[in-house]
């Protein structure tokens, strides 16, 4: 059990209208911190007002990207309860992360109670209205103030929080893709089953460009042999065809999203034939040609499934599902929405109140 201090803010800030909600632009009142050092191990576990922190220039994280973070949320249930969806997924996932980048690692049960403390403190900027939650951001990053190139000695453990209005206040609409043959994401071996900062800004250029041309987001191949898919821009992808859903396998390049899990628990507990393997994006235009292509989805927290509705590679395309959301990916989100705020069961045990 962690021992945390708390401090509040003098005054704290007016609530926001959730009709007006920008993503990850307003945060709570509170922010978890506690720091670690060889020898020493994390200590200080502390809640504290939200504000800047102080850093020297030479903090290793601004050189060497020594950094790993998690994406959770916490919903509203109409009793005006306040829940969590599998925590304890995303603890073991930061402990991967840390693993890969020399990270000490944060016990389960200590991450948690840290998510739980601050999301208490801060529970009434978890939103009441239907679709909005609570976004929460815990992230780890080496504060050593060095520029040799090692594992720091010394990190920052925060969690920050920030309101978040509904994915898809107009409704759900599917969204376009096209195949990226220049970038990569990852490669095996490397830090691609990781959440680390590096990750992404190595992502970003690609999804300028396919904004730049009219799209959403990219499909990943892999960085290999480059036919392989892997993932829809900062999401899984999963593909139903001819009747089967199929999704790229964990190689160690693709992402271990707790929405993919989830996906596939929920299909395979409806008795949906579901594969993990390798799938070329040749395939799927393949498919698409025999008309079998039959829905196409990214799965993540923030969307929790965002259906494709077209699909390009090298100048061809191809609709899907007429562009229209699937009935299987309808199904998907509205059960596990229903889940995770608590309109539905939860016959797997996938909810933590945050009492
Ligand atoms: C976070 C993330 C996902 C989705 O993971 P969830 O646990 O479902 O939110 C997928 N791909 C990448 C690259 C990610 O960073």
């Amino acid at each position: 059990m962690l021992d945390i201090k708390v401090t509040h803010p003098a005054q704290n800030k007016p609530l926001p209208d959730p009709d007006t909600l920008v993503f990850g632009k307003l945060f709570t009142d509170h922010m978890f911190l506690m720091d670690y050092h060889t020898g020493q191990g994390w200590h200080d576990p502390r809640i504290v007002p939200y504000g800047p922190l102080s850093l020297e220039p030479s903090c290793m994280v601004f050189h060497y990207a020594q950094e790993v973070f998690e994406g959770m949320k916490a919903y509203r249930t109409p009793e005006g309860k306040v829940q969590l969806f599998r925590p304890l997924e995303n603890a073991r996932r930061l402990n991967s992360s840390c693993d890969r980048l020399c990270i000490p690692p944060i016990p389960e049960e200590d991450f948690l109670q840290a998510v739980k403390a601050l999301v208490r403190e801060d529970a009434a900027w978890v939103p009441h209205k239907k679709g909005a939650s609570l976004y929460i951001r815990p992230f780890v990053f080496a504060t050593d103030a060095s520029l040799g190139v090692h594992a720091s000695h010394s990190y920052l453990f925060a969690i920050i929080c920030s309101p978040v209005g509904a994915y898809y206040p107009e409704g759900i609409n599917p969204v376009k893709i096209y195949v990226e043959d220049e970038d990569v994401r990852a490669v095996r071996g490397g830090t691609g089953y990781t959440k680390c900062g590096g990750n992404y800004a190595a992502s970003i250029r690609a999804g300028e460009r396919a904004e730049e041309q009219g799209y959403s987001q990219v499909l990943w191949l892999d960085g290999v042999h480059r036919k392989y898919i892997e993932e829809v821009g900062a999401m899984n992808v999963l593909f139903k065809v001819n009747g089967k859903v199929i999704t790229p396998a964990l190689t160690g390049s693709v992402l271990p999203g707790i929405t993919r899990k989830s996906c596939l628990d929920l299909l395979r507990s409806w008795g949906v034939e579901v594969e993990e393997r390798l799938i070329t994006a040749q395939e799927l235009f393949d498919a698409a040609d025999a008309g079998q292509l039959e829905e196409a989805w990214g799965s993540g927290t923030a969307a929790v499934v965002s259906p494709i509705g077209e699909l390009a590679m090298e100048g061809k395309k191809v609709l899907i599902n007429h562009g229209q959301i699937g009935p299987l990916t309808q199904k998907l989100y509205d059960t596990l929405t229903g889940i995770q705020w608590g309109t539905q069961p939860d016959p797997y045990g996938w909810i933590v109140p945050v009492e």
